[in-house]
């Protein structure tokens, strides 16, 4: 028997059988909208009957080189015969025609990627038949103008603004502001002057047969998704280039047939805030794309209740429906013919980030959905949006807005504005700027414009308008249908009444409630306090085996990560506090200094400093624990450039010839004595890689009054904070270690002066002693390591650069980059570990550490801490905790949970 590559609707239980039973595999064969039409069908939702084309015929296709694979033509031609049974009705027949429409749908949803065909099966015949049958030619004739302008652009690729600019003309012509003021003869005219257009851009006329039209609608879906914007769509969303797409033939119903006829899109729940309730916008006496297109101003969907209050119940009946059975919020197209509704397709609503986590969260209140699933829905990127920039408050009460549009996609965006999608594209890309990208509409064409801007802008379009849509997923702060503008893209201004705003210009957008403000508004990072959001975490702490730490330096920075779950610091960068204004000079002086004595005494003098600062920090993270590594860098970091010093030496000297005072000429002197001291310690401390050079445990051995003054500080610290009743437990991390007697020595005198402290306050204290894993060398000898470490902190910044070989202040302004375009590399081994190399060493090292120590703690804490792949690695290898800045905890927290759902499914 030959293959099987036609499903009608009510065939989607042998589509089932075909692939095995798992739905997903159905989506594949029958892409999403297909296998969701053949699932209303079987739930008895009314759906105009049809039938599939599935991706396996698409890719035969495309692989063959435009050959429909084995008998599938002849397979649709009796799908449509099953169709005509099922209606009554009869393809070409101009006494009872059946119309169809032509669809793509692939695996996942694209919007506004693929190509859409309505009315196939219209010509002069069928249309004069169909004219005696409804005695609407008005009716007809917009159908059959559709039908020439949408098979003229899609299959015959005539430009579309070639119809539309009939259609303005014709307008004109009949005196007339709007399409739907046309009579039967304008369209009758425009009819005719599309078929001419078509014969003129083609060399051909237009097809009249209906299986014609069929044949190569069905050939152009298939091409489409190899089209350009359906790859560009693919490439921004991650999605396979191999899964083709399926084609889907549905019995036309018309929504243009009279005001008790209309047409609409609709959420079940609200899109962008993600309250229960129905959102959608709708138009009556209107046909299909009227409503996403954006070009007539719909009509919110909650009208629709005063309006035809039947067909409004019903639509929710079935909202409520579709909404249990999918377990997911549902974004459907209906029609009403007549008064009677039918839902043309249904799938998963793209939706806010905020409206994913209150729907997540209202569904497992619901009983729909059970926590894990909730967590797993909620995406790392969308809490991410949680901590976007929103406009300053005080700034937002203090600017008058310049216009109001409809609040799509939330978030403030500032930017300099560019009016087309290359423009905001390319200064977004070549000239780094923040870009808001602002149309009269968007189009599939100007994705790549929208994905660069950091906001967007639109004069017209609704909530479900293609703008609102693409934001919404890219999570693009947007404002849509904000009318009060006008846009000459010819002089290329924005206007609103007197104000001119000009390309380039800055405009400040806030897609939290749609106002929009010109110039340049400060923003604000928004506090985690979305109470769904708080649950949805709350859950995904439950699910989690990692801990999440921060990476702070600060107390302020401590309580923040606690507020954001941090159960503790997992490193605390020391150096940091010594770049504060008033350290600066002490720890210059403990550098320069010329004897042991003069080095002590700027050390004595860093001590109390440092005690404060370490006594914010355990306070802040009281009965947590608080890792706190010693000093790191190379020292000259802390010492003017050698450059930058030789060069402001040559300039004191030049100007000491043209000075005229004795004071000025003391004070340049004075200069150029301590440059001068400056340049000697410098060149004496240069070292020609100084990434590989006296650095981390080096310098506390080089040096150990440093390191053990930052213990005693610690100590100290922890004693005071013990003393007055609260649970500090710091844990000292010496950095950069390669060999386990570098350890041995910094631990035994660093632990001496920790025990001496302790005596010395009478006080006990939990503490810990360990190591940083930074050097292969380390992570292969770390069984003998763990002899002397309490725990071990995977600095993948620095082990990524020593496992590469790799400078990591060097590598993302160079080569790396050119590797990552060019497809060497596919992850930037600077941002997700690289779980084959070095994933392998923090493999070994863990089980050489826990052989020795079984209960070592053992953490990352480079950047890769808050990025959820490794996040995910660092689950699979078993370590203790991941820690990173205090704005990635709440991400971790989620990506944590997802490791360990995954793992466990
Ligand atoms: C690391 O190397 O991963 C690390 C956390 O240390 P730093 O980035 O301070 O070198
Ligand atoms: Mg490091």
């Amino acid at each position: 028997m030959s293959e099987k590559y036609v499903y009608l609707f009510s065939e989607v239980d042998q589509a089932e059988k075909h692939v095995g039973g798992a739905w997903d595999d159905v989506r594949s064969l029958l892409g999403g909208k297909g296998a969701n039409l053949g699932d209303m069908t079987r739930l008895g939702v009314p759906v105009p009957p049809g039938f599939t084309v599935t991706t396996e015929a698409c890719n035969a296709y495309l692989e063959a080189g435009g050959e429909f694979p084995g008998d599938s033509w002849k397979q649709e031609l009796e799908a449509i015969a099953a169709m005509e049974q099922a209606t009554g009705k009869k393809f070409g027949d101009p006494s009872n025609p059946l119309l169809v429409s032509c669809r793509s749908g692939a695996k996942f949803s694209m919007p506004g990627m693929m190509d859409t065909i309505l009315n196939i099966g219209l010509n002069d015949e069928v249309v004069e038949g169909m004219v005696r049958l409804t005695g609407d030619a008005r009716f007809v004739y917009d159908s059959y103008r559709r039908l020439v302008q949408m098979f003229g652009s899609v299959v015959l690729e005539v430009p579309d603004e070639v119809f539309e600019t009939v259609i303005t003309a014709q307008r004109d012509k009949a005196g007339v502001r709007v399409d739907s003021e046309l009579s039967a003869d304008d369209w009758r005219i425009v009819t005719r002057k599309f078929k001419e257009l078509v014969s003129s851009f083609t060399g051909q006329s237009f097809p009249t047969d209906p299986f014609e039209q069929l044949e190569l609608s069905t050939r152009a879906v298939f091409g489409s998704w190899n089209g350009k914007r359906a790859v560009d769509y693919r490439n921004a969303a991650g999605i396979a280039h191999d899964l083709g797409t399926a084609v889907n033939i549905q019995a036309m119903v018309f929504g243009n047939t009279g005001p008790e006829s209309g047409t609409g899109v609709a959420m079940s729940r609200n899109a962008s805030t993600g309250s229960p309730e129905i959102e959608g916008d709708f138009l009556i006496n209107a046909q299909g794309e009227d409503v996403v297109a954006g070009i007539r101003k719909t009509q919110p969907i909650s009208d629709l209740e005063q309006l035809m209050p039947d067909v409004y119940k019903e639509f929710e009946q079935i909202a409520r429906k579709l909404e249990t059975h999918f377990r997911n919020m549902q974004d459907m197209e209906f029609t009403i013919e007549r008064g009677k509704l039918w839902i043309l397709q249904t799938r998963d609503g793209k939706r806010t980030a905020q409206a994913e986590v209150r729907i997540a969260a209202d569904m497992v209140d619901e009983g729909l959905i059970t926590k894990d699933e909730a967590v797993k829905r909620v995406k790392p990127a969308q809490v991410d949006f949680f901590l976007h920039p929103q406009l300053e408050q005080a700034a937002r009460e203090s600017s008058k807005p310049i216009a109001k549009g409809l609040n799509v996609s939330p978030g403030a965006a500032v930017g300099v504005v560019a009016f087309d999608a290359d423009t905001a594209e390319r200064w977004a890309k070549d000239g780094q700027r923040d870009v808001i990208m602002v149309r009269p509409e968007t189009k599939p064409d100007d994705v790549h414009g929208m994905l660069a801007a950091m906001g967007i802008l639109t004069l017209r379009g609704g909530r479900t308008s293609h703008a609102a849509l693409v934001a919404r997923q890219f999570g693009k702060p947007a404002v849509v249908g904000a009318e009060d503008f006008e846009l000459d893209l010819d002089k290329r201004e924005l206007r609103v009444e007197d104000l001119v705003i000009k390309e380039g210009e800055w405009l400040s957008i806030d897609g939290t409630n749609g106002l929009v403000y010109s110039g340049q508004l400060p923003t604000v990072v928004p506090d985690l306090q979305n109470v769904n959001l708080l649950k949805i975490l709350g859950w995904a702490d439950e699910f989690r085996r990692l801990d999440v730490r921060a990476n702070a330096d600060y107390p302020r920075d401590a309580e923040r990560a606690r507020e954001y779950g941090a159960q503790g610091i997992g490193l605390c960068r020391t150096e940091h506090m010594f770049f504060e204004t008033d350290r600066l000079p002490i720890v210059q002086r403990m550098i320069l200094a010329k004897s042991v004595t003069e080095r002590t005494e700027a050390i004595a003098e860093l001590l109390p400093l440092q005690r404060g600062d370490f006594e914010g920090l355990l306070r802040a993270m009281a009965g947590q624990p608080v890792i706190i590594r010693l000093l790191d860098p190379p020292l000259h970091e802390f010492l003017p450039a050698y450059d930058e010093l030789i060069q402001d030496l040559a300039d004191l000297k030049v100007r000491l010839q043209h000075f005229q005072t004795m004071s000025e000429i003391d004070d340049a002197l004075e200069q150029i004595r301590v440059k001068q001291g400056f340049l000697e310690r410098v060149s004496a401390l240069r070292e020609a890689n100084p990434m590989l050079g006296s650095r981390g445990v080096r310098l506390g051995i080089l040096i150990p009054e440093l390191t053990r003054m930052q213990v005693r500080a610690v100590f100290e610290a922890a004693c005071k904070c013990v003393r007055e009743g609260v649970d500090a437990r710091p844990e000292v991390m010496i950095p950069l270690t390669a060999h386990v007697r570098e350890l041995q020595v910094q631990r035994a005198a660093l632990e001496a002066e920790a025990r001496a402290v302790m005596a010395e306050q009478n006080v006990e204290v939990h503490y810990k002693f360990g190591t940083m894993i930074e050097i292969p060398r380390a992570a292969l000898t770390a069984d003998e390591m763990a002899s002397c470490a309490e725990f071990f902190s995977f600095g993948t910044n620095d082990l990524t650069q020593t496992t590469f070989g790799i400078s990591r202040d060097d590598a993302e302004a160079g080569f790396l980059m050119h590797y990552i375009r060019n497809d060497i590399l596919t992850d930037n081994p600077f941002e997700t570990i690289d779980p084959d190399g070095v994933g392998q060493l923090i493999h070994l090292a863990v089980e050489k550490g826990r052989r020795v120590r079984p209960d070592i703690e053992i953490g990352v804490c480079g950047e890769h801490g808050g990025d959820p792949k490794s996040i995910a690695l660092c689950h699979q290898l078993g370590l203790s905790y991941v820690s990173c800045s205090p704005f990635r905890v709440p991400i971790a927290r989620l990506a944590a949970a997802h490791a360990a759902l995954d793992a466990a499914s």
